[in-house]
């Protein structure tokens, strides 16, 4: 089948509104922008307010359509399911827009594509255990229940590093539930948003179901925001941009999940296999060019490896492959956005500047086939401390500051010393200390001698300035459903009226 998106380099493509691609109200479209080259590939229409409220608009009407709102849990579970098997035949094509849209790695892509048709499936079983309880309380003949149900209209958010993962991992228990959905992408990764949009028709979902506006943070980002249909709102991106959506949502008082930043620790203790540590570590923050929330960009080695493992991971650095994203033996492709690359380079100035030392990486590669695009060179700044500021702001780039400590007591603060509580990794033996780690690091996910190890059935989120609410495994169902609670008194009786019935 062609879609319309894998038709899309050099066309302009329109908002996706009840079930069809519509041309933007003001009639403005935006250029995207191929990571390797620096080239606009097509045009995505800047949605504005009024393309927000239409977009809300078809949600609800979706929600209140007996087509949707009367369908069996059954039936939605196999909507879901048809959605990830078209998911699966898609893709090959879903995984190269993906790459060009932001310069992902082909091989990374097909790896999220064997996963994330399973997580379809996954959640399509959800649709069928939604249940309530059955509560005991002290009055007799009667009967207390909770009822579980959808949300109503769940605005979603995703930014541009793992859009369709993202979108993936909360349209899908969405659907499952029972709520309808606004998403806007990334301003400078829609395209397979608005390919999966596509897929959600074809798959048998009523129109309005699933609905994507594109366009910028600014309009169609704010218009979203503080629209006050929405009841849920999902976000992942930066901390900044989460703060600024928790402050719009409050206005509406639509609670938010917030997916965000992190600045994650990796330890490495001395009783390690040297190579396969540096390997974790090179995987925790290479992977992706760094651009993903979990990156493990403080890395703290226990003092009598320290100079060992920095050479193992100086010389491990310098033969990763900095490439195009689509060949096979490319390891890090480009940075998907320019403002990015200057982000890095900026970074890497700021850490040099306050003492820290360059011991691989630090430039652009100088090979003149990558000069167009927007690549840096994998880059380990050693003699890092935490008060610096590449050490205390995310970087979302392939930067790593490496720092020895003494005591595991230095290390927990080290670790710990962040704003951030996303993510964290140990590599040790030891699993006395391993569990101490995991004890009491401050950070919402921790990996024990392996790193990015990912999985849809366990939930994972942030604490700290990394943001609330879960994602993945059945905390998703908690996350976009609510309780109704049901009193049925069937015991024939006058009450007191004017006397609340505690007994
Ligand atoms: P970003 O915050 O700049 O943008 C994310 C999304 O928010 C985009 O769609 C953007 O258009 C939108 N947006 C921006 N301003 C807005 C506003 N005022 N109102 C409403 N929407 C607005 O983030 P990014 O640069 O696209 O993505 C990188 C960030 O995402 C990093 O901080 C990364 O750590 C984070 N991230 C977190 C997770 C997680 O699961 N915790 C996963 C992936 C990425």
């Amino acid at each position: 089948m062609k879609t319309t998106v894998q038709t899309l380099a050099g066309s302009r493509i329109g908002l996706f509104i009840d079930g069809r691609f519509v041309a933007p109200r003001s009639g403005t479209y935006v250029p995207s922008y191929d990571p390797t080259t620096g080239e606009p590939w097509y045009e995505f229409a800047q949605g504005d307010s009024d393309d927000v409220a239409e977009a809300v608009a078809s949600a609800r009407a979706a929600l209140a359509d007996p087509a949707w709102r009367r369908m069996t849990q059954t039936d939605r579970g196999k909507l879901v399911r048809r959605l990830g098997d078209l998911v699966l035949e898609n893709a090959d094509a879903l995984a190269r827009l993906e790459c060009r849209d932001n310069g992902k790695l082909l091989k990374e892509m097909r790896a999220q594509m064997r996963a994330i048709p399973d997580s379809y499936l996954y959640f399509a079983g959800m649709a069928d255990k939604l249940q309530g309880d059955t509560i005991p309380v002290n009055k007799l003949d009667t009967l207390n229940f909770n009822l579980r149900e959808p949300l109503g209209v769940v605005g979603m958010i995703i930014p541009w590093n793992s859009p369709l993962m993202m979108l993936t991992g909360t349209l899908a228990p969405c659907l499952a539930i029972g709520n309808t959905v606004v998403v806007k992408p990334s301003e400078h990764a829609a395209a397979s948003s608005l390919a999966l949009a596509e897929l959600v028709i074809e798959a048998g979902f009523p129109p309005g179901v699933v609905n994507v506006v594109t366009g910028d943070g600014a309009t169609t980002g704010e218009a979203l925001t503080r629209h006050p249909g929405i009841a849920k709102y999902v976000f992942t991106g930066s901390t900044a941009t989460g703060r600024r959506i928790a402050a719009n949502a409050a206005g509406n008082l639509a609670p938010c999940q917030m997916e965000l930043g992190g600045k994650s620790p990796q330890v490495i203790f001395s009783d390690v296999d040297i190579d396969r540590a540096v390997n974790g570590v090179v995987s925790g923050v290479f992977a992706a060019a760094g651009q993903t929330c979990v990156a493990g960009s403080r890395c703290f080695v226990e003092r009598p490896i320290y100079d060992r493992f920095v050479e193992a991971l100086v010389a491990r650095t310098h033969r990763i492959k900095v490439g195009h994203p689509q060949e096979e033996d490319t390891d890090i492709g480009p940075l998907a956005l320019a403002a990015q690359l200057a982000k890095v380079e900026d970074y890497v100035a700021s850490g040099t500047r306050e003492g820290a030392r360059v011991a691989a990486g630090g430039r652009r590669p100088q090979d003149p086939e990558l000069a167009r695009g927007w690549y840096y060179e994998p880059t380990v700044l050693t003699e890092a401390r935490n008060e610096m500021r590449f050490m205390r702001e995310e970087i979302f780039g392939p930067v790593v500051g490496v720092a020895p400590f003494d005591t595991e007591e230095e290390m927990v603060a080290l670790a710990n010393g962040t704003d951030y509580g996303l993510a964290s990794g140990v590599w040790t033996r030891d699993i006395d200390r391993a569990m101490r780690f995991a004890r009491t690091i401050e950070a919402g996910t921790v990996w024990i001698n392996t790193y990015r190890s990912a999985a849809y059935m366990s939930a994972n989120g942030g604490m700290k300035n990394s943001g609330y609410g879960r994602r993945g495994g059945f905390e998703v169902m908690r996350e976009f459903s609510r309780l109704k609670n049901v009193v049925i008194d069937y015991s024939s009786a006058m009450q007191d009226p004017f006397v609340i019935r505690l007994r």
